[in-house]
């Protein structure tokens, strides 16, 4: 199914149409309003004319049924998206010098042997 001008909506980064639906999870998922047989979203329009998506990645995914269609989500081609993080950044050195106001935090300074508590009860 093919969404009508009317279900789609511009970007708000790009300016593109965009078709919203609504995810499994009940998480709202933009996708790009032209049905693509390499989208890993199945959508099709509810008997509420509520748009649904859910992935087809991931295990428990079963092929598109004769109602559905694949989408790619908008985060995918919109080219005004943000920039997503691909790698890591590059860890501070082990032992970074902290300010002066500011202790370390990390299991070397922990205690190796605790308080028993048991000694500690109040009477
Ligand atoms: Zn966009």
């Amino acid at each position: 199914m093919i969404p009508a001008p009317s279900e789609l909506r511009p970007c708000r980064a790009c300016h593109k149409p965009i078709l919203w639906t609504t995810t499994v999870a009940g998480r709202r998922l933009a996708v790009d309003p032209v049905p693509d047989e390499t989208g890993n979203q199945a959508c099709h329009k509810d008997h509420a004319g509520v748009w649904r998506s859910r992935s087809l990645t991931g295990a428990e995914a079963h092929a598109p049924k004769g109602w559905e269609d694949r989408f790619v989500p908008h985060v995918a081609t919109c080219p005004k998206r943000r920039p997503v993080q691909t790698a890591l950044p590059a860890m501070p050195p082990a032992r970074a010098a902290l300010p002066p106001n500011v202790g370390r935090f990390d299991p070397a300074r922990r205690r190796t042997t605790p308080t028993p508590r048991s000694t500690r009860r109040r009477s």
